[in-house]
């Protein structure tokens, strides 16, 4: 037995689960699941597997979905029972509650009700594929899943252009080859990308290469599977000098020189030793 059951503390208990592999459940989420008063869960066969699979009895215990067609009233459910004095786990089907999965209405009414909130960590299929992407993890922006309509979708990659860190997108695989093709229209046909496919799972495969390239691969037959995308940021080949100019004196009317230096090498992809240079000499001639 790998879990220890205990009295939980009132209140909401996220618990992150696996995203493909069931061995990386966390033994304090099993703990969890296994002392909470009520369990909770978007979807509660997955939930029922996984208690099964790590030997976690129901016990009698209530289990109730909540799921984006289920709020609102669950939601009051659930919060009256945490305010008379019961701990609730809840968690999605796969990886971290409110990461591209329901939890935030659950979350924001037991903050609203000052009720205690904690969370077991878990995996993600987000932070997996950053480890595995080979992009730079630095900084990151987890834009979820992009609009399904070709216009909006358009739309939301503009807005994602200038973003300086690696973009992290979640993606159908019937939507993929379509989404990189627009993807390497907007934001560049040379930008590094990589495609993180069945994370954790099997059939677990990176691919890597420009968003025209890999938009080539991924035109004609849609892959299996579950699908992260990641994207680099904007890098130097797209900064003119004219942009590095206006970012430096931007960024020197509050920071040194050293800090300018830094946080616009990163922001620009331009080597650090470059940019320094260009601050120092714009810092001298404002001296
Ligand atoms: N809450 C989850 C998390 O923390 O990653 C995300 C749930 S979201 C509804 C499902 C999407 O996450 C999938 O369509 C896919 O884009 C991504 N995903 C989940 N598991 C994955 C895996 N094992 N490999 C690749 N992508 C995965």
């Amino acid at each position: 037995m790998n879990f220890r059951k205990a009295p939980l503390a009132p209140g909401l208990h996220f618990v992150g689960v696996p995203i493909g592999s069931a061995r990386d459940i966390t033994l304090r989420a099993l703990d969890v699941l296994a002392s909470a008063d009520v369990l909770a869960a978007e979807d509660t066969r997955s939930l029922r597997k996984l208690l099964d699979i790590h030997g976690v009895p129901l016990d009698g215990r209530p289990l109730m979905a909540l799921h984006d067609h289920s709020r609102d009233a669950v939601v009051d459910r659930l919060v009256a029972q945490m305010a008379e004095g019961r701990s609730v786990a809840y968690s999605s089907e796969a990886g971290m509650p409110l990461i591209a999965d329901p939890g935030f209405e659950l979350s924001r009414a037991a903050v609203a009700a000052d009720l205690p909130v904690t969370c077991a960590p878990g995996p993600s299929a987000a932070l997996t594929a950053l480890a595995l992407g080979g992009l730079p993890t630095d900084a990151f922006f987890f834009g979820g899943f992009l609009p399904q309509a070709k216009a909006a979708r358009l739309s939301a990659l503009s807005a994602l252009r200038d973003v300086p860190g690696t973009l992290v997108l979640y993606e159908s695989p019937k939507r993929l080859g379509a989404m990189l093709r627009d993807a390497a229209e907007t934001l560049g046909r040379a930008r590094s990308a990589a495609v993180c496919r069945e994370l954790t799972k099997k059939f677990e495969e990176v691919r890597r290469g420009t968003l025209e390239s890999l938009a080539e691969v991924y035109a004609g037959a849609a892959p299996k599977g579950e699908i992260v995308v990641l994207v680099d940021r904007p890098r130097s080949e797209t900064v003119s000098d004219f942009d590095l100019d206006s970012e430096l004196r931007a960024a020197l009317g509050s920071m040194s020189v050293r800090d300018a230096a830094d946080v616009v090498s990163k922001a620009s992809g331009l080597p650090r030793k470059q940019v320094y240079k260009a601050a120092l000499s714009i810092a001298k001639d404002d001296g």
